[in-house]
């Protein structure tokens, strides 16, 4: 019997652990085929903060959802080995000091063959994470949502921000170019460079105007087949969604992707060889419904549905 979430029928689903989905914790990734791990960092930010008190609230928030997905039918808790490993203590006075903790973390966590499932914080931590996944696996395809291209050179005058990570990682040759997919992007810039930079250097753009009122499914079926079987690491930042689904986040803008649209991609990562999954930007004080954490434990659990490994019921 692996490991389960306490269900609601053995202690009220307002109590017991505040572990994701009220898993067993564990003290780090040994033995685990997937691993939830909180980031608790909003120094990244560079609006509105908060997002370091995400992965807290994203726990609290997760504690209604059951094992088994009922569309899907995902059985993932059958299929892995999975536990929260808690959060990684990062140095909230200095960044560049918290991507070096960061990125140590998973260097250590990799060790163990983990798939690391995060909860953010501000999206200036897919940086490390990528820098620890590139030296396990290569340069990985990347499925990277989010209003906003994060390809910045820099942020009043510095190079590591929320806004800058897949600059970075593209100049460090963590990302494989052509398959690289950045889907939701939208609003007001500083000018037309600001997505078509990442166009040039082979980035494949999917602005959200592109995506209103219509099925993302058979954009990852185009997305899938273009992988095939390349690692491929999943960034999802919270504010690709409409704020009228999502407002508890720094940096909103008018116009996104609904719930649906966002369950779509990641179930339309199904079939990927997914080497590790984020959900970012999540900012508790400006969510007072909860709702914002809400959708991003369930996306985290989606994530954790279409790992490889995981079984299906009969359809
Ligand atoms: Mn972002
Ligand atoms: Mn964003």
């Amino acid at each position: 019997m692996k490991n389960q979430p306490l269900g609601g029928n053995e202690m009220p689903r307002f109590g017991g652990p505040g572990t994701f989905m009220r898993l067993p914790s564990a003290a780090t990734a040994e033995g685990l085929d997937a691993a939830f791990i909180g980031i608790p960092m909003d120094i990244g930010a560079s609006q509105r903060s908060g997002t370091r008190l995400g992965p807290r609230q994203i726990r609290a928030e997760s504690t209604l959802m059951r094992p088994y997905n009922m569309w899907t039918r995902a059985a993932p808790f059958e299929g892995l080995q999975v536990a929260d490993i808690g959060d990684v203590p990062i140095n909230t006075f200095d960044l560049k000091d918290s991507v070096r903790r960061i990125e140590t973390f998973y260097d250590e966590v990799l060790t163990h063959d983990a798939i690391p499932l995060t909860m953010g914080g501000d999206h200036t931590l897919t940086y490390p994470i990528l820098r620890s996944i590139a030296k396990k696996h290569g340069p990985v395809a990347l499925i990277h949502v989010d209003a906003h291209a994060d390809i910045n050179e820099h942020m009043f005058g510095e190079s590591i921000a929320h806004g800058t990570p897949f600059r970075r990682a593209y100049e460090e040759g963590l990302l494989d170019a052509p398959n690289v997919f950045q889907i939701g992007l939208r609003g007001t810039g500083y000018g037309p460079d600001d997505f078509d930079t990442a166009r040039e250097w082979g980035f494949n753009v999917i602005q959200a105007e592109e995506l209103w009122y219509k099925s993302c499914a058979p954009l990852m079926d185009r997305i899938r087949e273009q992988i095939g079987d390349r690692p491929v690491y999943l960034t999802y930042d919270i504010d690709s969604l409409d704020p009228a689904c999502a407002p508890g986040t720094g940096t909103v803008e008018a116009g996104g992707l609904m719930t649906q649209q966002g369950l779509e991609i990641i179930r339309g990562c199904r079939g990927l060889n997914l080497v590790g999954c984020d959900l970012v930007e999540v900012s508790p004080p400006y969510d007072p419904s909860g709702n914002t954490a809400v959708i991003a434990g369930n996306f985290l659990y989606e994530m954790l549905c279409v790992l490889p490994g995981v079984p299906y019921g009969k359809a």
